[in-house]
């Protein structure tokens, strides 16, 4: 099944036989049609990370162009989350419009891919137009079963593209082989309705693919599926929707792969780290498909494909450009990260992280001396993990927003509230709150190990944007007076009151 060139690529391999009719007569003569799918899952970021050894769409290209070669019936598909959240992203052109996508709108265009369903994160782009915008820019076709486009009081899909139709349910496209056999393949896309923005409009998951999928069976030989769910769910939907080939998934950022019954469920990493390679065979006479699965590690020993890596320079250089323009070098290397740095929004916004531990340290050594340590989850944007050599690029993505440090004195019975509604009322949400020195015991809380009482006062360290008010639950906050910090120094060099300068400043240190 592997191409030579292609056995040092491989290090996970899983074969499927399925048969979707009871008799598996087979004709010599007839030869078998293939297709080779390409598949990738949540990428944020257009460029290889991990100081240039992991992911990188231009040599994704590449990837692509080499099963090209091998098998003229090669698609590209990525199964939702990619326009939102990064970097590049929040920063603003020239026109003053946010990029929000249009640069991985841009490089997937170059990169050849040809189909995407919607992830969580796509429903980001503050605006229903905005979204529009960037779908009507995509030169790859998107279908999703179960999302509509939902806003003045009309719920209709999206528009494909200029020329006016619609993002559809499913896609069917037929594959030949030399001897003109035909295999019809029928293509969904699902999503969890977990961003309610208010212009979607979300169709329950199993109704929605179960009704698409039996619409589809009686009109192709091979269904496949892009599931941006989480793992449980594309579990019980594969248990509950059977006759599915394949479910290519998003959402989670770990590679995985499942069997239940005829279903291979697959997942590649975030970011393009990984892309799993699947070929399928139709064998016409015997309506029997296989469909061999393979993860290839996106590295540099693929080289970059020229074009890709033209549109990706020019964003990357206005990045670097930008925030070069406000003192930051992204392509510092400032420490390794080993364990991996947990900042994956259901993470970080539902339980403490090694990450939030360390920003949260970083703000002690600028700032030492307080009782309570303080971040709003919301504030880290990366949804991701970071692993490997962390660059000031890095710490850059996961607090796009920036913003400095106050002092609070807050009343002991105040910051028993703080931290019980950051617990508590705000789990899963951005107002979850990341903390240091302060740890839940029973219903109340340690303060440094020592029982929070109510009438003494602490010295909290948080940020400014969180002690003004604006986080949700938390506004009574801004009737707290606030102390501005002194001058911060992190390692004996002094810093900007940046939690971007702070993080990087006390990540340089844990590095040397
Ligand atoms: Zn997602």
């Amino acid at each position: 099944m592997i191409q030579p060139r292609f056995s040092f690529l491989l290090f996970l391999s899983f074969l499927l036989v399925f048969s979707s009719c009871a008799t598996t007569r087979q004709a010599p003569s007839v030869e078998p049609v293939t297709l080779t799918i390409l598949h990738l899952n949540d990428v944020y970021e257009i460029s290889p990370l991990e100081g240039g050894q992991a992911g990188g769409l231009a040599r994704v290209a590449t990837l692509k162009q080499q099963l090209l070669r091998e098998d003229p019936n090669t698609i590209a598909l990525l199964s939702g989350d990619f326009l939102s959240p990064s970097l590049i992203g929040n920063l603003k052109k020239e026109d003053g419009e946010r990029i929000a996508g249009q640069q991985m709108v841009e490089t997937l265009n170059a990169m050849g891919l040809d189909y995407a369903t919607f992830g969580n994160h796509e429903f980001d782009l503050k605006t229903a137009d905005l979204l529009q915008k960037r779908i009507l820019q995509s030169n790859f076709e998107y279908t999703v079963c179960n999302a509509f486009r939902a806003d003045s009081s009309r719920v209709r899909p999206f528009v494909q593209n200029d020329a006016g139709e619609l993002v559809p349910p499913f896609l069917i496209r037929t594959f030949r082989n030399a001897q003109g056999q035909e295999v019809k393949v029928g293509i969904l896309g699902v999503v969890l309705p977990f961003n309610q923005a208010d212009y979607v409009h979300y169709e329950p998951v199993v109704v929605s693919f179960r009704e698409t999928v039996e619409e589809l069976r009686p009109k192709v030989d091979v269904i496949v599926a892009m599931t941006h769910l989480n793992e449980a769910d594309d579990l019980a939907l594969a248990e509950e929707v059977p006759g599915v080939a394949l479910f290519m998934g998003g959402h989670d950022h770990h590679h995985m792969s499942h069997y239940v019954g005829e279903t291979v469920i697959a997942k590649a990493d975030a970011n393009a780290k990984t892309a799993y390679v699947h070929r399928i065979t139709w064998y016409p006479s015997s309506g029997v498909s296989k469909v061999n699965s393979t993860l290839v590690p996106i590295n540099p020993a693929l080289p970059d494909d020229p074009s890709t890596a033209a549109v990706v320079e020019k964003w990357q250089e206005n990045v670097g450009r930008i925030m070069g323009d406000q003192g930051y070098s992204p392509g510092e290397i400032l420490m390794d990260a080993d364990p991996p740095l947990e900042c994956q929004e259901v993470v970080v916004r539902r339980r403490q992280t090694n990450y939030g531990n360390l920003v949260l340290r970083a703000f002690e050594a600028a700032a030492p001396g307080a009782d309570v340590y303080l971040i709003n989850s919301g504030s880290m944007r990366l949804d991701d993990n970071i692993s490997g050599a962390v660059t000031q690029y890095d710490v850059l993505r996961t607090l796009p927003f920036g913003g400095g440090l106050v002092r609070m004195a807050l009343p002991g019975e105040v910051l028993k509230k703080v931290l019980d509604i950051g617990e508590g009322e705000n789990r899963g949400e951005g107002g979850y709150l990341q903390r240091y020195r302060a740890e839940k015991e029973g219903e109340g809380w340690l303060i440094n190990g020592q029982p929070l009482k109510a009438g003494q006062r602490y010295a909290v360290v948080l940020p400014a944007f969180v002690a003004a008010g604006n986080e949700a639950n938390l506004e009574f906050l801004k009737d707290y007076k606030q102390e501005q910090l002194g001058p911060l120094v992190v390692d004996g060099a002094s810093v900007r009151n940046d939690v971007r300068d702070l993080t990087i400043a006390y990540m340089r240190f844990l590095g040397k």
